[in-house]
C-alpha cells in the first residue's frame, strides 16, 4: 500500500509530515505531469461526500476488505467473519465480479455489503473525468445487477484520489470511503506484526483497511477481534458511520 501511504502524505493526513521535495518525488513516481488539486486535511474532513472515520466518542471499529472477490478465499473470510459475528464491507474490483457471481451473492445473503473499488483498479489520478466516471459507473451497475443494491461507498484504487476523483464519485452518487488504519496486511508475513499494527492503530471510530484473499489476515482476525472486544470495542458496519455526514 505504498501508493496509498504516499497519497495520504500528499494530503497531510498523518505522519510522516510531507516536505515539498518529497511531494515532488511522489508526483514524479505517479507519473503525473501536472497533478490536479488535492484537498487539505481540513477540507477533506469537512467534505460532505468523504467518509474517513466514525465518531471518536464511541468505541467502534468498521472492517473493510479491498481487492476481492477471490472465490473460495473470500468464502473462507466470510465464514470466519460470521463465526466472529463481525460485520464488514467488501470493496470489490468490478472486472472480477463476473467470475465470482455466486461468491458475491453469498456475501450479500449473509449480511455483508458490497461496495465499489473501481472496475480495473487503475491509478485514478492519472485518468480524465470520463474515464474515472466509467470506472465507478460500470462497477456500480454490475454490483446492482448481481445484488439488487447499488453501492453507497467507493474507495479509490490504490488510495489515490484528488479533487477530480471526488467530483466524479459524487456525480455517480458515491461517498468516497477512506480509512484510518492501514496495517498493510497483504505485504506482511508475520502474524504478530499484523496483530501489533492493528491493535496499535485502532482508536474509537476507526475504519480498518484490510484485503480480501490474505490468509495471514484470517489467522490474525480472531485474536484482534477478541483483543478489541476486551477493550470495550464493538465492530459496526461502515454504514453506521454515514449518519454523521451530511449525506
Ligand atoms: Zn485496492
Amino acid at each position: 500500500m505504498l501508493i496509498a501511504a504516499l497519497a495520504f502524505q500528499i494530503l497531510h493526513l498523518g505522519p510522516p509530515a510531507v516536505d515539498p521535495q518529497n511531494r515532488e518525488a511522489i508526483v514524479k513516481k505517479l507519473g503525473l505531469k501536472r497533478p490536479r488539486p488535492v484537498l487539505t486535511a481540513e477540507e477533506l474532513k469537512a467534505h460532505p461526500k468523504v467518509l474517513i472515520e466514525g465518531p471518536r466518542d464511541k468505541k467502534t471499529l468498521a472492517l473493510t476488505f479491498d481487492d476481492g472477490p477471490h472465490g473460495d478465499k473470500t468464502l473462507t473470510l466470510m465464514k470466519l467473519l460470521l463465526q466472529l459475528k463481525v460485520p464488514a464491507s467488501f470493496f470489490v474490483v468490478g472486472k472480477m465480479l463476473d467470475s465470482n457471481k455466486d461468491v458475491v451473492k453469498q456475501l450479500v445473503r449473509n449480511g455483508f455489503t458490497i461496495e465499489n473499488h473501481t472496475w480495473d483498479h487503475p491509478c485514478l489520478v492519472a485518468l480524465d473525468g470520463p474515464h474515472i466516471d466509467l470506472e465507478f459507473k460500470k462497477t456500480s451497475q454490475r454490483i446492482y445487477e448481481l445484488t439488487g443494491r447499488r453501492p453507497v461507498f467507493c474507495r479509490p484504487s490504490g488510495g489515490q484520489f484528488d479533487v477530480k476523483t471526488l467530483e466524479e464519485a459524487t456525480a455517480d452518487n458515491l461517498i468516497t470511503a477512506l480509512w484510518t488504519d492501514d496495517p498493510g496486511d497483504y505485504a506482511l508475513k508475520d502474524a504478530d506484526v499484523l496483530f501489533d499494527r492493528l491493535v496499535r492503530q485502532a482508536h474509537p471510530g476507526g475504519v480498518v483497511l484490510l484485503h480480501d484473499g490474505v490468509p495471514l489476515t484470517w489467522k490474525v482476525l480472531p485474536k484482534f477481534v477478541k483483543a478489541m472486544r476486551a477493550k470495550g470495542y464493538r465492530f459496526v458496519p461502515l454504514s453506521d458511520y454515514r449518519t454523521r455526514k451530511r449525506v
